[in-house]
């Protein structure tokens, strides 16, 4: 029972913080690594809220020491895929008549347990387990996590806020109810942020989720249940089921109570799943929510009047930070060879500065990518550029590949002369960039070329100092990104600045971290209360005369 009109605190964004050598900050985050990387943990899976264990595991491992076994977790099967869908199912009737202060209480409590107490227990697990840098594990686990929570809550009850006009002697309303089944979450790897919104934006709103967490992100995406946990979730309501991918997907959407499947992560997954849905859409007793963040081929455009340093380093923090495995990562770019010979010099200079290894050395700006997959077809596309050298690639920079230790990718520009060359094309996600230099008296016709390359619309961006050049890009690539920057690098999106999200093969642009993506978690229901319903059927136009 709700005895008041409650207002959420007014989300800001949450400081990110520096980690400067000598700082408190740096000694409590280093002190953590050293003791996480001690550990062998078991991670279990969470199903109504008991810990369930089935003897069938895997290893977790550091992607930069991949000898060095952080723990093992276990796996779903079947029963325990059906048992988690039991436990959703279970847990909806309370949850969701759980009055909105109380379920929002639960997150912005999880908020600020990540901003304090467990702040280095989620970035380090975060940079153990996926190889973040202490700057980038502080961006996504702690900070874009906190936003994603606090922000959520706030749009959610704006939603709830919006209600229709009255006739006289009449009162409408609009209800938000949670969806009529549960949710199935699917996380990817790469940002730790993402794996907390999947299942929480829906619970927010008071569905009950099954979640399952990717393989290559286990360590901090079990941390992250167990601080929702502590939050005070309730069991049953986030159900965390880690398994096999193809086996858990199709059992769960295959089921007749499936409301909404929540994902991020590669387009073929997603187009997978969408036909899993159309293929069972006669079992279901609702149309379910399918809601898909996917892949991306972001561009940096660079117009002939950019301003060449902040280009350069623009460049290299899209392109290279968290090994070019940010769905926002530059991956093509387009350069005038006016002021190629220029950037190109610049940009060789600047990457030949770049440490990479291991993330507990915080001089590091890249590590490993994620897994041998990834190492293996980053190398494959490498070595394929190179003997395409002098034919389709004018030159391959960089392309150095070690997995002896951790799968490393030194970081890597591959000049395409063809402009549709297979990378210009293809998500590689890895440090790779390739640029293709375009002659600047075709500015128009490149933006055409760009606009058409790939299949993609995640995210893109313009170098222009000369105005009308900069706004014939904006128009021009209207529809060939959901976020895009002018003289800014195309990746880092802050929730509540940048609602993030893109069209054509990247997703159906829901806008994660914003009141678009809250919405479809939602299912209105109109309420007419009239207080005095007429008594007679007939109208005065029908009156004898
Ligand atoms: P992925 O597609 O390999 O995996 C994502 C999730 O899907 C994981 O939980 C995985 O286990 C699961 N999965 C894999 N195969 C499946 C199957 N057959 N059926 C059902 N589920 C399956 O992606 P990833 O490697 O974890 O993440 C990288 C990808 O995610 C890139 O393509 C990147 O662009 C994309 N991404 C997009 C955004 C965005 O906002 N658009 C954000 C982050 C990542």
């Amino acid at each position: 029972m709700s005895l008041g009109i409650f207002q959420v605190p007014d989300p800001v964004n949450e400081p990110v913080r520096a980690y400067p050598p000598g700082s408190a900050e740096r000694a409590s985050l280093k002190a953590e690594l050293e003791r996480q990387a001690g550990l062998q943990i078991e991670v279990p899976l969470v199903i109504g809220g008991e810990r369930v264990t089935t003897g069938n595991t895997e290893n977790m491992v550091m992607p930069h020491d991949h000898g060095h076994v952080l723990g093992k977790w276990h796996q779903a099967g079947d029963a325990e895929v059906d048992r988690a869908i039991r436990a959703a199912t279970d847990a909806k009737p309370a949850w969701a008549a759980m009055p909105f202060e109380d379920r929002a209480a639960i997150f912005l409590r999880a908020a600020r347990l990540l901003e304090t107490r467990h702040r280095d227990l989620i970035n380090a697990s975060t940079m153990l387990g996926q190889s973040k840098t202490a700057h980038q594990a502080e961006i996504d686990a702690a900070v874009e996590l906190i936003d994603f929570l606090r922000f959520n809550v706030h749009y959610l009850q704006e939603i709830m806020r919006e209600q229709p006009i009255s006739a006289p002697g009449d009162w409408n309303r609009v209800e938000y109810r949670p969806l009529d089944g549960f949710v199935f979450a699917i996380s990817p790897f790469n940002f730790t942020a993402i794996a907390g919104n999947l299942p929480a934006a829906p619970a927010m709103c008071g569905n009950t989720v099954v979640w399952k967490p990717s393989a290559a992100s286990m360590l901090s995406n079990h941390y992250l249940m167990e601080i929702f946990e502590e939050s005070g979730l309730p069991p049953g309501v986030i159900n965390f089921v880690p398994g096999p991918p193809a086996a858990v997907a199709e059992r769960v959407i295959a089921h007749p109570d499936l409301a909404g499947v929540h994902f991020t992560g590669s387009t073929q997954v997603f187009q997978n799943i969408w036909a899993t849905v159309g293929k069972n859409i006669a079992r279901y007793d609702r149309y379910p929510r399918v809601v898909g963040e996917t892949g991306g081929k972001d561009f940096i455009f660079a117009h002939e009047s950019a301003d060449i340093e902040p280009l350069v380093v623009g460049t290299i923090r899209a392109a290279f930070e968290y090994q070019g495995q940010k769905c926002s990562a530059a991956s093509r770019m387009y350069v005038p060879d006016t002021i190629w010979k220029e950037f190109r010099e610049r940009l060789v200079a600047q990457m030949e500065t770049i440490a990479m290894g291991d993330v507990r050395d915080f001089r590091n700006l890249m590590s490993a990518v994620i897994h041998k997959a990834s190492f293996d077809k980053l190398s494959k596309a490498i070595e394929e550029a190179k003997s395409k050298v002098g034919g389709d690639v004018a030159e391959v920079i960089g392309g150095d590949c070690d997995d002896s230790k951790g799968w490393f990718v030194s970081p890597t520009v591959i000049v395409a002369n063809d402009p549709k060359y297979r990378t210009m094309c293809e998500e590689l996600f890895g440090p790779v960039l390739t640029i293709h230099v375009y002659d600047a008296k075709k500015y128009e016709e490149t933006l055409d070329l760009c606009n058409d390359t790939s299949v993609y619309a995640l995210t893109g961006g313009v170098f222009a100092s000369d105005r009308a050049a900069g706004r014939l890009a904006v128009d021009k690539l209207r529809y060939a990104a959901g976020n895009f920057y002018v003289n800014d690098k195309p990746t880092g999106s802050i929730v509540g600045q940048q609602p993030f999200g893109g069209s054509r093969a990247s997703g159906t642009n829901d806008k994660a971290g914003s009141m678009w993506n809250i919405i479809r978690w939602l299912s209105p229901r109109t309420i007419k209360e009239s207080f005095d319903p007429p008594r007679d059927y007939r109208y005065p136009s029908m009156a004898e005369e």
